[in-house]
């Protein structure tokens, strides 16, 4: 059985259907914290005859993790639960250590008690920071500018120790770029509390008339169009990037570190434009001051995720746009 912690949230969800699908039994940890609990439902109508159990738990209670992996034969772990937004982490950087370290912390101790020894790892393509080249390569110095990042490294480095202190102890971590899109049968997607930081969320708000209009962060970068540049990858490419991962786990006898992204930049104007020309009208935007900590443009040089895994992204900007707004339009309010 594997053990998916946040499996009820954006990324989570997705991958629980990709490891369904593949034939693998689930057991999900997670404290609804940024997730609700109908997310569960949508999984199973998707997977309907795989084994998908839930605990509503959070990784710092050391009995209630206790008492999941003492009641399940757990092979290996998808380890999602974390806090992800940039911004409050350095309003609440001990939030953020105690929930993504502790929590890991407490994940790896009951690992080890019940001898599990496979782990896949969400970090992010934040550990890089300032790009010294582009497109980042694993190699490239880890920099993170923000608590948030500092917590991802950290748990990178956290799971190489481990690993160094019993050498049966495998681990993927899997630095995304940007993940956007939903399910293409518009059940399950990313449901933002509030307004959304990010930009596809907010996108698909204001094209759906729930917010007024896109406020474009810069047009004065170093970039073809002075707008930000991305790696947008689809969250369905990235759920196959689980399902990988964790057969490389089983099969091979090593760890690795890669990024999931396409290996190219897309412009926040590319995006929009591209967003405007598949919903068949404009989306109303205009252009504001640079937000305080973003970096101009960085994208994935996704070449070992080829090479090692055999993964590549396959679905393009369309399958995003599309895929995103019927999630949107089918679930106007997100989840129930
Ligand atoms: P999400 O917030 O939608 O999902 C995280 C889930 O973990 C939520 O359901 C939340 O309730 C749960 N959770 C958080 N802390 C927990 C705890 N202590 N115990 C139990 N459950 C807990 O986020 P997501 O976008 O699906 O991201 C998943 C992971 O990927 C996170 O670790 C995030 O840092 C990482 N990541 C996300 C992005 C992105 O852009 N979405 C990019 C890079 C990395
Ligand atoms: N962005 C924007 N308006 C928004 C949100 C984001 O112009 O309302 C830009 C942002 O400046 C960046 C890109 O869109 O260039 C992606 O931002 P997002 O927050 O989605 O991801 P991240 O900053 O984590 O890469």
């Amino acid at each position: 059985m594997i053990l998916v912690t946040g499996g009820l949230g954006y990324i989570g969800s997705h991958t629980c259907v990709a490891l369904a699908q593949a034939g693998y039994r689930l057991i999900i940890v997670d404290n609804l914290c940024n997730s609700k609990p109908s997310v569960l439902g949508r999984i199973r109508e998707l997977a309907p005859d795989a084994t998908i159990e839930f605990r509503h738990a959070d990784l710092r209670d050391r009995a209630a993790l206790e008492s999941v992996f003492a009641a399940h034969a757990i092979g290996a772990v998808v380890h999602f639960a974390g806090l992800k937004a940039v911004g409050e982490s350095v309003e609440k950087p001990l939030l953020y250590w105690d929930n993504n370290v502790g929590g890991t912390i407490a994940l790896l101790e009951a690992m080890q008690r019940h001898g599990v020894r496979r782990i896949v790892f969400s970090s992010s393509a934040t550990v890089y920071g300032a790009p010294e080249y582009l497109p980042y390569r694993e190699e490239h110095p880890l920099r993170p500018e923000s608590p948030y990042g500092r917590t991802k490294l950290v748990i990178e480095q956290l799971l190489a120790d481990q690993s160094g202190s019993d050498p049966d102890f495998r681990y993927t971590c899997l630095r995304y770029f940007n993940p956007i899109g939903a399910h293409p049968s518009g059940r399950i997607g990313e449901d933002p509390r509030g307004i959304p930081n990010n930009l596809f969320p907010y996108l698909t708000q204001v094209a759906s008339g729930r917010l007024a209009k896109l406020r474009v962060f810069g047009n004065d970068y170093p970039t073809p169009d002075g707008t930000g540049v991305r790696d947008y990858i689809h969250v369905m490419d990235l759920a196959a990037g689980h399902v990988t991962a964790l057969r490389y786990l089983e099969e091979r006898e090593r760890s690795i570190t890669a990024n999931l992204g396409t290996g190219s930049g897309l412009s926040v104007l590319q995006v929009v434009t591209a967003f405007a020309r598949l919903i068949g009208r404009e989306v109303p935007y205009e252009f504001v001051s640079r937000r305080a900590g973003d970096i101009a443009a960085f994208w994935a040089d996704a070449s070992l995720a080829a090479r090692e895994l055999g993964w590549r992204a396959e679905l393009g900007l369309d399958d995003m746009c599309r895929d995103a707004w019927r999630w949107q339009t089918q679930n106007p309010d997100g989840y129930a």
